[in-house]
């Protein structure tokens, strides 16, 4: 099967160089595509919204499939010339594409359907625009309707700055044609997230979840850029909020656009902001986020060719769709300047030693050659994106590949997925670790350790039932309202550490009996294990071990209503498989 990808950044880069892993795939080419593509894939110099000269070229040479990137590619039509001539083609047709094309059509939408959305109001006179701003609270949001690559959103704090852009949208026609009709939107707080599913009109299937990041410099500042990195899953996305988005926006999305006469076939991306659990679209999008779809695409297991052509033939519901449990990250490395002018054609090295660390991949975005050497020729460069045991690994390995590319002035956040990692390392931990004295730490360690390889966040404190009894009630009585679903409880001796905990909390308490006496621990273990009736302590074996599997049972108990974690769980068990066998082999 010949495919044809069409567009020429990281998006692209990684489409192509997961379609390439299909077995049922014989050639890839791809329009116009980049340096660094074309190493996986044959490129044609047609650009993304030729859409005679792409049709001309994909009946001159037998393509079987149209894979489309770029939004602008499906504004312009492409979907529906290519479906005309009967080749078959993946992405929503023009008027689907309304959806990220008009974001006065995609409010209006969402109100008709009761979408979960910011309050708006549309304007198509400047003046009617300002005077509505005098009576809104600020901050609030402007945004042209029409497309305007990722820059025509305001998010203005007082209403001079709101009115400075309704002027230069409406009446300096910044954005051209996109500005003529606005979005006047009340100002959303929370943590963004993508939520991007395949869709054939009638069914969608979710992809995990992830989470780019727009400004340009660390912490979120400066102006916003089309993406500087991004990672998935997004912890923020719990599986309520998965349920939830599918349930109140992605299926009503899809309903409704089948119920106002539309077959909305491809991928379909909302941008949520999240807060306290509460979800806001902020838009639509009808194609893979640039770069989500890099740590995406590296997560799915199964054949992207597949998904595709069951979304084309409507069969999506007898897909079911394979995920890596292990969480990637995606940082771009941008030319200095950048979103703003910058200089090109610097040369690039140290890509193949980058490449080569285990989990590593890097897609182009905006490289080409010149003189025989990789130059950089976009703002956005490359996307380095690792997969890692858990995100601290993924975020590691990709800042290590980082770190070996180099071109003069070459730019990039140091703080890719920080957010994520900041959340689980104890921002708000689901797993409190209490010991008795600090002289456990060395044995605790063991189930903290294995918390941080399951990406679950935890706390550690110390507190003595004996000598702190205070302490231990009051950390009891309040774990639960910190949002600790499980305590493991250390102590050597008497220890009752772990039965007070259990009598003054309902939170399930597992106990680990520590050796700290010249009874070896069986002191810990008696006075662990045998609680009265009514008041449960889970109590493991003494020492490391039973610390560990401590951390192994509470991962099992979160593991209930938490997918991702089951799943990380199942490679952990393999894992185990796989080292006994290797001892097993070594010994024959
Ligand atoms: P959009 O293209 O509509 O997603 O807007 C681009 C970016 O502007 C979003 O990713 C947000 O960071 C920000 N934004 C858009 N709408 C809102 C809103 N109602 N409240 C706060 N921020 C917003």
């Amino acid at each position: 099967m010949k495919v044809l990808v069409v567009g020429s950044g990281g998006r692209e880069h990684a489409l192509v160089w997961k379609i390439r892993q299909s077995k049922k795939v014989e050639k890839v080419y791809c329009a116009p595509g980049n340096a660094g593509i074309k190493k996986n894939a044959q490129c044609v110099d047609i650009a993304a919204t030729d859409v005679k000269g792409l049709l001309k070229f994909a009946k001159e040479n037998g393509i079987h499939l149209t894979v489309v990137g770029p939004e602008s590619a499906l504004a312009a039509g492409i979907a529906d010339a290519f479906a005309k001539e009967g080749l078959r083609i993946f992405g929503p047709d023009q008027e689907a594409a309304m959806l990220e094309r008009s974001k006065v059509f995609a409010k209006e939408f969402m109100a008709r359907h009761k979408i979960p959305t910011a309050e708006f109001k549309v304007f198509s006179d400047a003046k009617k625009a300002k005077r509505y701003i005098d009576k809104q609270e600020m901050p609030i949001v402007v945004k042209a309707d029409g497309l305007a690559a990722g820059k025509g959103v305001i998010v203005a704090a007082t209403a001079d700055e709101a009115k400075q852009a309704v002027d230069s949208m409406m009446t300096d026609q910044d954005f051209g044609e996109a500005g003529s009709k606005i979005v006047i939107e009340s100002c959303l707080e929370g943590e963004e997230a993508s939520f991007i599913a395949f869709t054939d009109g009638k069914t969608v299937l979710p992809m995990p979840s992830s989470q780019d990041h727009k400004a340009v410099f660390e912490d979120d500042k400066g102006p916003n850029t089309g993406g500087m990195g991004a990672y998935s899953p997004a912890p923020v996305v719990t599986d309520q909020i998965t349920d939830y988005v599918m349930e109140k926006v992605m299926l009503p999305a899809v309903k409704g656009m089948a119920a106002e006469g539309i077959t909305y076939k491809g991928v379909l991306y909302a941008g949520l902001m999240i807060h306290r659990g509460r979800v806001n679209v902020l838009e639509f999008n009808c194609r893979f986020g640039d770069p989500e779809a890099q740590p995406l695409l590296m997560r799915l297991k199964s054949d992207l060719v597949d998904i595709m052509a069951a979304v084309i033939d409507e069969q999506l519901e007898q897909v079911k769709i394979k995920i890596d449990p292990r969480p990637t990250v995606c940082v771009v490395m941008a030319s200095g300047g950048y979103p703003g002018g910058f200089e090109a054609e610097k040369n690039i090295t140290g890509i193949q030693a980058a490449g080569r660390i285990p989990g590593v991949e890097i897609f182009h975005a905006g490289t080409s050659r010149k003189n025989g050497h990789l130059v950089n020729s976009g703002g956005r460069v490359l996307g380095v994106t690792a997969v890692g045991k858990n995100l601290g690994e993924a975020v590691k390995r990709a800042y290590r590949a980082v770190d070996k590319i180099h071109w003069s002035k070459c730019y990039y956040r140091n703080d890719i997925a920080h957010k994520a990692l900041g959340r689980m390392r104890g921002f708000s931990p689901m797993v409190g670790i209490i010991m008795g004295s600090d002289s456990d730490l060395p044995i605790m360690k063991a189930a903290s350790s294995f918390l941080i390889s399951m990406d679950i966040p935890y706390e550690i404190t110390v507190a003595s039932a004996h000598r702190t009894p205070d302490k231990v009630m009051k950390y009891a009585a309040e774990a639960r309202e910190r949002g600790i679903r499980v305590i493991i409880a250390g102590a050597g001796m008497s220890a009752h550490l772990a039965g007070v905990i259990a009598s003054h909390t309902d939170l399930p308490v597992i106990g680990v009996p520590i050796d700290a006496s010249p009874l070896n621990g069986l002191d810990a273990l008696l006075s662990t294990v045998q609680m009265p009736p009514g008041v449960p302590v889970a109590t493991m074996g003494i020492g490391r071990s039973g610390a560990k599997n401590a951390a192994v049972f509470a991962a099992r108990m979160l593991a209930a209503d938490d997918k991702e974690l089951e799943q990380r769980l199942v490679l952990f068990r393999e894992d185990m498989v796989r080292e006994v066998e290797e001892k097993s082999r070594n010994i024959e």
